[in-house]
């Protein structure tokens, strides 16, 4: 079993890290947030002052930050605090679990490597649920060496795990996944208000387009209307779960990459302009299903 140091116990990071330390792992963790850090010592985990002072004597350091400029002022370090590549062990793996732009993890992936250290992007699918569960997807960038070091510890917070490619190619492939989810709960939300504004049981119709041709990810497993899935955010007040504000985040870089490759993302940007009207009238920080609320009536 490894040291592993956990950086970052938001709503994903917490129950992934609960995961490593139930597969029998020496897990310290840090956070900005106390609290945070107190739910993961409950749960058997080491703590420390800083990200630095967990890492130092780390084989592997997994973050889940929210947004590039944290994961590089980790990694490379900010004007008050030194980056984990100057203070972790020689052989230390650094594994990163953020969506961010796939600029900033070269950027880490390169400063890594001159290091002599291998890092790693890691970016996840699957929600709360799956990270609480362990069933995960993990979408790697980075080196054949970094993506097989780094399944070890993989395997026991997640159910599938893909190399999408170099260093970059891990958030490249979620952003496109990202963007084709937004699409969908849009899509998804639109239609259950259709077939209510029309005297329709959310339920009823959830259960037939789930096995039809609209069937997707959110009527399976995430239903934006509330009442029709007891454990979807959209059943407790919209709370826990993906926030509009990350999502609005991942929208953000996906039409960034379109310019940067002068794609056609038509569906892509319209989502993007959805969510974020819908986060400028105060959800930012509610589950990104919220949108359903966009499409309902009454709003
Ligand atoms: P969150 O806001 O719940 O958690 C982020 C945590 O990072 C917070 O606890 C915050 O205090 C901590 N943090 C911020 N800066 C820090 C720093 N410098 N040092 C230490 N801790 C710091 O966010 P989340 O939902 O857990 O998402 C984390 C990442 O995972 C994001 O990049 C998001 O896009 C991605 N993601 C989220 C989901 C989801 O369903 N929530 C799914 C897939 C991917």
């Amino acid at each position: 079993m490894a040291k592993v140091a956990f950086i970052g116990l938001g709503n994903m990071g917490g129950p992934m890290a609960a995961n490593l330390i139930k597969a029998g792992h020496e897990v310290k963790v840090f956070d900005l947030n106390p609290a945070a850090v107190d739910a993961l010592k409950a749960q058997g985990a080491g703590s420390g002052d800083s990200a630095q002072q967990i890492a130092a004597d780390a084989d592997f350091v997994v973050s889940m930050l929210p947004a590039g400029k944290h994961v590089r002022g980790l990694y490379l370090g900010t004007e008050s605090a030194k980056g984990l590549i100057e203070v972790v062990k020689a052989g230390c793996v650094l594994i990163d679990c953020s969506t961010i732009d796939a600029a900033s993890a070269r950027v880490v992936a390169e400063a890594a490597a001159a290091k002599g250290l291998e890092f790693i992007d890691a970016p996840v699918s699957g929600g709360t649920a799956g990270a609480a569960a362990g069933t995960l997807t993990f979408i790697c960038g980075g080196t054949d060496g970094a993506f097989e070091a780094a399944k070890v510890v993989l395997a026991n917070m997640g159910a599938n795990i893909f190399h999408a490619g170099g260093p970059g190619a891990g958030q490249v492939a979620k952003i496109c996944n990202n963007m084709l989810l937004s699409v969908l709960m849009v899509g998804t939300s639109e239609a259950l208000s259709l077939g209510i504004d029309h005297g329709l049981d959310p339920k009823v119709l959830s259960d037939i387009m789930k096995v039809s041709s609209g069937g997707n990810w959110t009527l399976e497993k995430y239903n934006p209307c509330p009442g029709v899935m007891d454990n979807a955010p959209s059943s407790k007040g919209y709370q826990g779960g993906f926030m509009v504000d990350l999502m609005v985040k991942d929208l953000g870089l996906s039409q960034e990459a379109a310019l940067g490759s002068q794609s056609s993302t038509p569906m892509g940007a319209l989502a993007r302009s959805l969510y974020v009207s819908h986060a400028r009238a105060g959800n930012g920080k509610r589950d990104f299903s919220s949108i359903f609320e966009h499409f309902a009536k009454g709003e």
